[in-house]
């Protein structure tokens, strides 16, 4: 029997092509200069199906879509503990550029933010490491997570860095508190060639469904990230992921998530699915405008919100028999 996925998500991408709200991003110059019209949607399962629909051929930039990655990446090295030297686990409420650290801590408030991902960017590899040492290790590790070689996109790098001056000073103010040990000017290059990685929404879906199954890439069967620190990175993208929208994010469409201000959007639904929309049209917040609403109408068709009743099997019932297993365990 012929899957009927592909023609659904087709049918969905219609229904909001002619949306036309929102506008590219322009504070780097390149993406002003993207086709706003292009339009794509993946969804990869657990099982590593793949369907797509759209301009599903459309190379982007990844931007801020890495961070969840990037993470990853640190955790895997260095544990959690360690990381917690550096970085938050709290929501900041505050655009994903603003110009603050946690009053207490002097960290930045959590690794989605600009200023937590810069200060993660420098841990990869070590912060004694070359930039181009760093770029190499997170674009072999996204091209592990997307099952195909990845490449950065200089000219889209070379234009964000001629006006990156706020990312300079969130770098300096990093440096300042004693977050970041490297130089300031090389953790802006390595990571805005990190943001810079080209990608299509599929690529995008497979790496989301890797967090969604656990840490196991789908297609490939390789683990690449251990279960809990899947975990911790979804809980980071559901509290902070859509910046100062995540909270309405959360409540309507209910999955981990996060966006990049190319217009991708990446979505995990744990257990089941990873997705990306990509439409280049933003909102105020840096979000796909079309993205948002599409991943809200597949959301409420598939049941996806991950605080919704849990399915029959995961009753009362299993509360009696797990906690009857701890105790006789115990025993
Ligand atoms: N490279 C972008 C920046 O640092 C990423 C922002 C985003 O995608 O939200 O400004």
């Amino acid at each position: 029997m012929t899957s009927a996925i592909p023609a659904y998500l087709s049918q969905v991408l219609e229904r909001y092509r002619t949306e036309d709200g929102g506008a590219n991003a322009d504070y780097i110059p390149a993406l002003a200069q993207v086709d706003s019209q292009q339009l794509a949607l993946a969804l990869v399962t657990t099982e590593g199906d793949i369907y797509t629909a759209g301009d599903d051929q459309a190379l982007f930039t990844i931007q801020s879509m890495s961070k969840p990655f990037a993470y990853g990446a640190v955790l895997e090295q260095l544990g959690p503990e360690q990381v917690a030297n550096y970085v938050g686990l709290e929501p900041s409420g505050e655009a994903f550029n603003h110009l603050s650290l946690d009053e207490a801590t002097h960290l930045p408030k959590n690794p989605m933010i600009n200023a937590g991902a810069l200060a993660i960017h420098q841990l990869i590899v070590s912060p004694k490491a070359s930039s181009a040492e760093r770029v190499e290790a997170v674009r072999s590790f996204f091209s592990a997570l997307a099952g195909r070689q990845l490449s950065v996109d200089y000219h889209v790098y070379a234009s964000e860095l001629e006006t990156a001056h706020r990312n300079m000073a969130i770098a300096h103010m990093l440096k300042n508190f004693g977050v970041i040990e490297a130089d300031p000017y090389n953790v802006v290059t390595g990571y805005t060639a990190q943001c810079s990685l080209l990608v299509t929404v599929k690529d995008i879906a497979t790496m989301a469904a890797t967090l969604a199954s656990g840490g196991v890439q789908p297609v490939t069967g390789q683990r690449l990230l251990s279960p809990a620190n899947a975990r911790m990175i979804l809980s980071v993208m559901a509290a902070s992921g859509m910046y100062d929208a995540a909270g309405s994010w959360f409540t309507d469409v209910g999955i981990p998530a996060k966006s990049g201000v190319s217009g991708g959007i990446l979505g995990a639904v744990p257990g089941q699915a990873g997705l990306a929309v990509f439409s280049p049209r933003l909102d105020k917040h840096g979000h796909s405008v079309r993205g948002v609403k599409i991943a809200s109408r597949l959301a409420a068709d598939l049941n996806f919100h991950v605080l919704a009743p849990r399915p029959v099997g995961c009753g009362p019932a299993d509360i009696e028999d797990q906690a009857r297993q701890l105790l006789e365990q115990e025993a």
